[in-house]
């Protein structure tokens, strides 16, 4: 019997260093300098505070925690990830301190699976150590659902590439020194700073960059030419679900902070939990938490038992059940804290801001869905004629095959059969 939910003691034991240590250590550090831990240009002043805690995670071997063991990570698998990223989740620096940050986390795997040894020793070495940063650039203005209509290309040119395009919303492009584009006929890694770079100035996170007469060397080809949408699938498939783990976290804490101020506070002559209208919305959340928690888990389970490509469809449902989710789960919380739930005093309010940004966020729901829909839809087949499968009169027909030789012994039995099926007719 395979079935089991239980985490091995060994394994628990790393699971409550990394939940005290990140509420010791990591809360207090981004409740005081927001923002800082995640700069990828780090003030010394911050380095001197973060270093020696990124030594102790380093120690405990929870470092890269995303990579597998040939790839240069701890190689704990996706069971375990998922479970380590429902507690790193709960604090947005957490993934910078443990080293598995987006958007470097999905440009190392690739690096890690389709690059040359001495691409991995130039990038995925320094990339791994947090000496150099990454960003990914994919989304073109005039569209990011459909990469039919991305145009940016690169052209061979004696030794080199030549790229020319645009990209759109690539996260953390004007800190990286690396940028992986996402050509039409194939991934390159850029130097930020080659000539024909341009970033314009808005948006500010994620950015807008124009490439014009950008010129790198062949041996910055990553993968195969035209292997273009097999790395990005590659990649993207991992970020979701990494996203979907972390969004159970921030799902919990606002349940936490939800029957926390439901028992506290009252309302018309009791406390607000005892009102079944807040019953049904702890209810509600309570399961639909654990069900996207067991979706995630499974779909974990079902890459380490096979790869990112087989759980496609998994992967796809994850993502937008965890944006609905953490919308539907959000806003009840928000609604139950009342007036301060509408405040920025709380963390509610950025939660319930990155439902969209999830929605949105490698790949729109719609697409993830059709994805779905279409796959599940290959398990199935029209049925002949008028009448589907489990159209009862056809079905009790083809049931009462299976008793011919009892019917032709007994007539009586064909009549008993005859009356209960007209029993049925009339409602019984
Ligand atoms: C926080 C964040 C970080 C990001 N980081 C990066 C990054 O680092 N690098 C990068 O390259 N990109 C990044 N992106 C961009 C992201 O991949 C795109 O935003 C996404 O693919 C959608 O493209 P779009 O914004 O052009 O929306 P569009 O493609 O214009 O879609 C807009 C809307 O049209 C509808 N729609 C589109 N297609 C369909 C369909 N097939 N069926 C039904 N409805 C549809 C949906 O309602 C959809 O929301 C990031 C986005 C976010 C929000």
């Amino acid at each position: 019997m395979a079935w089991d939910f239980s985490t091995d003691p060994e394994f628990q034991e790393q699971l409550d260093w990394v939940a005290a240590f990140c509420r010791d250590e990591v809360e207090p550090l981004e409740l005081v300098f927001p923002y800082a831990v995640r700069l990828r240009a780090r003030d010394p002043k911050m380095a001197a505070l973060v270093d020696p805690l990124q030594d102790q995670i380093k120690a405990r071997g929870l470092w890269a925690l995303f990579l597998d063991e040939d790839l240069g990570g701890p190689g704990f698998g996706q069971v375990k990830l998922a479970l380590l990223n429902e507690i790193l989740g709960r604090y947005s620096s957490a993934p910078s301190l443990f080293g598995c940050q987006a958007p470097d986390t999905g440009n190392m795997e690739i690096l890690a699976a389709y690059g040359t040894e001495e691409q991995k020793a130039r990038w995925l070495v320094p990339l791994m150590n947090q000496e150099i940063w990454s960003a990914y650039s994919m989304t073109e203005p005039q569209g990011g659902s459909d990469p039919n209509l991305f145009v940016t290309t690169a052209v061979r040119d004696g030794e080199e590439w030549v790229i020319n395009g645009e990209k759109w919303f690539t996260s953390a492009g004007r800190h990286a020194d690396i940028i992986f584009v996402m050509c039409t006929n194939g991934i390159f890694i850029v130097p930020r700073d080659t000539p024909g770079v341009e970033i314009m100035d808005r948006p500010r996170t994620h950015d807008h960059i124009v490439y014009t007469d950008v010129r790198v060397p062949l041996d910055h080809l990553l993968g195969p030419e035209d292997g273009a949408k097999v790395l990005a699938q590659r990649r993207l498939g991992g970020g979701r679900i990494h996203h979907a783990m972390r969004a159970i976290a921030q799902c919990r804490r606002a349940f936490d902070m939800m029957c926390e101020r439901a028992l506290s506070r009252e309302s018309h002559g009791k406390v607000i939990a005892d009102h079944q209208m807040v019953q049904e919305a702890v209810a509600d959340s309570y399961a639909e938490i654990n069900m996207l928690r067991l979706l995630v888990l499974w779909t974990a389970w079902t890459i380490d038992n096979s790869s990112t490509a087989e759980a496609r469809t998994q992967i796809a449902a994850c993502k937008y059940t965890a944006a609905k989710v953490l919308k539907d789960v959000s806003y009840r919380a928000i609604h139950i804290f009342g007036s301060l739930g509408v405040t920025d005093l709380t963390p509610l309010q950025a939660m319930w801001a990155g439902a969209p940004t999830m929605s949105v966020m490698d790949g729109v729901d719609e697409v993830h869905k059709v994805t779905v829909a279409r796959n599940v839809l290959k398990g199935y087949s029209p049925h002949e004629g008028y009448w589907p499968t489990d159209y009862l009169p056809a079905m009790r027909e083809r049931a009462r095959e299976k008793f011919a030789d009892a019917f032709a012994a007994d007539p009586a039995l064909v009549e008993y059969a005859d009356y209960m099926e007209r029993r049925i007719g009339r409602g019984h």
